[in-house]
């Protein structure tokens, strides 16, 4: 069993509490223990402050870039070791341990990209400068510069490594050190790759701090030019915006939170055509990749009502002979949920959905997980529903965090899906499915402004669009209303969070001089 210590202070710590223990969520076997109580979570803060601010300030990006390409090497040459380790921290398939593993090196290098592109400067100029004056001399430039504070990182279970690194890419490329909290009950993964780049001593004194487990009072000791980036529940987020120094200090907060993500075809669409097979393939891959807990998992499916029954069929079809279970090989197509708490709250939403709707396949019965020991393992049933009113308001407020999705009939106009999908009240990503450009278009104005991100896919990419749950480094990540009102990634954007917009004014000669642009 592995006990997971924190990084605070430069040093590695054990808080003097009770041991919270990690369970293998495919045999429910413990696997390792969390212990933070206790821990000076002001130190540490301070700490970061004091030593990892002003060393990240005084690199450029060429150099910042460079510590993010080290961390990526040094994380890839154990690449093996940490699928296995994901594999028994969150029962991923050796598919979803990548997804998760390689989604952390990749965006670590594509940060790293990025810093060697935006060059030998600190900070980034924001905008052509103005003249404020009759003459050309006295103007007004903005610039971004980074916070002098400290970024805490607080993640979901799901996404044990990409979600700590993805948060850790931008935020050192924009200037700030960081102090990184993943959800206790899928730790483990997140403190080995920690401890990999700490071992490897590539980042200087201060950059980088790590609490395995509960953060205690990190919160209360924040200040005005810290920010929180926060991923997980609605009710969590809400909860943190409470905090004293979001409402009186002006600490930023950034949520990315729960998503009714949708999926609709449009009524052109006929079963057979590589649109719809598109269409399902995607909505199988989110029900089934990482047991549907992504964030940005499609949970509600809206099918003109003509074509219901041979999308139920299309998609029985392709999840036929998926295979459920420990995930120690690659026949294995879907592991558990990640821990007892996801199993119950699955198992309750599943039994929610499902009292409005008829069961396609599928349920919140407990399953037996192949290669699991006999009656162990926080197993779910891959399950497909059909609302019996796409209006009742459950389909669109109940996000169940799981391999469950669930089929909305409509009429196929698109004013009718966009008012269904609107009332999600807010998602990370729809996708919509169609070779009208007028029905296509009518969806895209209604729709993107409810989305972070909108696929449009019509025949022309229905071979080469991504299937719309996986988030790319270059691409914004987040969404509006309920699913945060955040945003991370999308290249430089996602470095804005982690910067002061600032109005600079003076002479231009010596702004120039002073910036080292040509203004
Ligand atoms: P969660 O229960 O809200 O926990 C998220 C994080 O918040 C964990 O690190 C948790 O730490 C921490 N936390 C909880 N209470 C806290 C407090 N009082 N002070 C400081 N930290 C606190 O969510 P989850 O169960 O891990 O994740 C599932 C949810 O996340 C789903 O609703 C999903 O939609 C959402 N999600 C969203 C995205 C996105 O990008 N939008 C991505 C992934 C998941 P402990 O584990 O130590 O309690």
């Amino acid at each position: 069993m592995v006990t997971l210590k924190s990084y605070l202070c430069g040093s590695w710590h054990v808080g003097n509490g009770e041991d919270k223990v990690l369970f293998n969520p495919s045999t429910e076997e413990p696997v390792a223990v969390s212990n933070t109580k206790g821990l000076d979570m002001k130190s540490a803060l301070t700490f970061a402050r004091a030593h990892g601010g002003p060393t990240l300030r005084e690199m450029n990006f060429v150099e910042r870039g460079g510590l993010l390409k080290e961390m990526s090497r040094v994380l890839y040459e154990q690449r093996e070791r940490l699928l296995e380790i994901s594999r028994d921290c969150n029962g991923a398939t050796r598919g979803d341990s990548k997804f998760d593993v390689d989604g952390a090196t990749a965006t670590l290098s594509s940060y790293a990209r990025l810093g060697s592109k935006l060059g030998d400067k600190g900070f980034r100029i924001d905008g052509k400068s103005n003249n404020l004056a009759a003459n050309a001399r006295y103007i007004g430039q903005h610039v971004l510069l980074p916070r002098p504070g400290v970024a805490v990182h607080i993640n979901a279970f799901n996404f044990p490594a990409w979600g700590t690194f993805e948060k850790i890419a931008t935020a050192f490329l924009a200037g700030m050190p960081v102090i990184s909290k993943p959800a206790t009950s899928t730790s483990w993964l997140a403190y080995e790759m920690i401890k990999v780049i700490v071992d490897a001593e590539i980042l200087p004194k201060g950059v980088l701090s790590f609490i395995a487990g509960s953060s205690g009072d990190l919160l209360d000791h924040l200040g005005p030019q810290d920010v929180v980036a926060f991923t997980g529940a609605a009710s969590t987020a809400a909860h943190l915006r409470g905090y004293d120094s979001f409402l009186n200090k002006s600490t930023r907060f950034n949520a990315e939170a729960d998503s009714l993500n949708a999926a609709i075809l449009g009524p052109d669409v006929e079963p057979g055509d590589d649109l719809w097979n598109l269409f399902v393939r995607n909505i199988v891959t989110d029900m089934t990749q990482k047991a549907g807990q992504k964030c940005t998992a499609i949970r509600r499916i809206f099918v003109p009502e003509a074509h219901v029954d041979a999308l139920e069929e299309s998609i029985q079809d392709a999840i036929f002979d998926l295979k459920v279970g420990y995930p120690t090989e690659k026949a294995i197509r879907m592991g558990p949920v990640a821990s007892a708490a996801q199993l119950k709250d699955v198992r309750a939403g599943i039994q929610q959905l499902a009292a409005h709707s008829d069961i396609v396949f599928g349920g919140a019965e407990p399953i037996q997980g192949l290669h699991a020991p006999e009656g162990k393992g926080y197993f779910v049933a891959p399950t497909l529903l059909r609302a019996k009113d796409s209006h009742n308001p459950i389909f669109h407020e109940l996000e169940v965090f799981g391999p469950c999705a669930t089929i909305l009939p409509y009429s196929g106009e698109a004013s009718e899906g966009a008012d269904l999908i609107a009332r999600g009240e807010g998602c990370l990503v729809s996708s919509a499915y169609s070779n009208n450009r007028k029905w296509l278009k009518d969806i895209c104005f209604s729709v993107a402004p409810w989305n972070g991100r909108l696929q449009l896919c019509s025949k022309k990419v229905s071979d080469s669009a991504l299937p719309p749950g996986m988030v790319l480094p270059n691409q914004l990540h987040g969404g509006p209303g309920r699913a945060g009102g955040g945003e991370e990634l999308g290249g430089e954007r996602g470095m804005g969070l982690y910067c002061n917009r600032v109005a600079l004014q003076g002479d231009r000669l010596m702004l120039s001089k002073l910036l080292g642009f040509d203004l």
